[in-house]
């Protein structure tokens, strides 16, 4: 069983965009994952295909309805559907490397992408949709939301990444920082690449990265230090 993403977006056709590019969508047209689309505004009921209205207690903008997501939740994740159910939303708990590989791990994923100001409360409760942020700023909509999320899974979904494209001592895999890359040319711009690193003792270049990695890790982000240390 391969991963199996359902987006219900009112957009579509931003599908796969970025997802079908390079390492992602040759793992997409490989089927070492799949991707479709509920257009949500297909389940309203009126004559308009009316899928917002105002927020109740009043205030700006508008909400999605819950019963016509409902429905298209129940169309998209059938019964017995071991997928968990995602929403992207601002108020979510922060995306992280740990999660993304969890959801790597499992047969995919149902993602609703809000619109407007949000969607109603009781959707969120009676679907038990997990609210997923990218970070704390926010966006117009979901969808480039999922994108983000979506791109940093299925990149981890195992043969979507080469060997050359491994991903054993990047940034959050070991809870630090990656350390500086270099590549040829010897020199650039007057800067050589770090001698160590051309000098072929793998011993003292692992050495080196980890070291690299504690610095920038202590500099940038050290609230990542916090919960991992060494
Ligand atoms: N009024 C809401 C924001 C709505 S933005 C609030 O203040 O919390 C419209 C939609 O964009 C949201 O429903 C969500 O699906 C998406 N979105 C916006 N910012 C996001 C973020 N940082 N992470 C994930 N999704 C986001």
């Amino acid at each position: 069983m391969s991963f199996a993403a359902s987006i219900i977006t009112l957009f579509p056709e931003l599908f796969p965009g970025p997802l079908g590019a390079s390492v992602l969508g040759r793992g997409l047209n490989d089927g070492l994952w799949s991707l479709s689309t509920t257009q949500l505004r297909d389940f309203a009921e009126d004559r308009h295909r009316t899928v917002d209205d105002t927020p109740s207690g009043g205030g700006a903008g508008m909400v999605l309805k819950p019963d016509i997501l409902a429905k298209a939740i129940d169309a998209t994740a059938r019964e017995g559907d071991p997928r968990p159910r995602i929403l992207m939303s601002p108020r979510g708990k922060p995306l992280t490397q740990a999660r993304a590989r969890e959801l790597a791990l499992g047969p995919g994923a149902v993602i609703v992408c809000g619109r407007f100001e949000g969607i109603d409360q009781r959707v969120i409760d009676g679907r038990g949709l997990e609210e997923i942020s990218i970070g704390d700023y926010v966006l117009a909509g979901g969808e480039v939301a999922a994108m983000v999320l979506l791109e940093a899974v299925v990149r981890l979904i195992p043969g979507v990444l080469g060997k050359a494209e491994s991903h054993a001592d990047e940034s959050f895999e070991n809870g630090l920082l990656e350390y500086p890359q270099y590549t040829r040319p010897q020199s650039f711009e007057g800067v050589d690449i770090p001698p160590i690193l051309t000098s072929g003792d793998h011993g003292k270049i692992a050495k080196w990265r980890h070291e690299q990695s504690l610095v920038l890790t202590r500099a940038r982000r050290p609230d990542l230090m916090t919960t991992k240390s060494s």
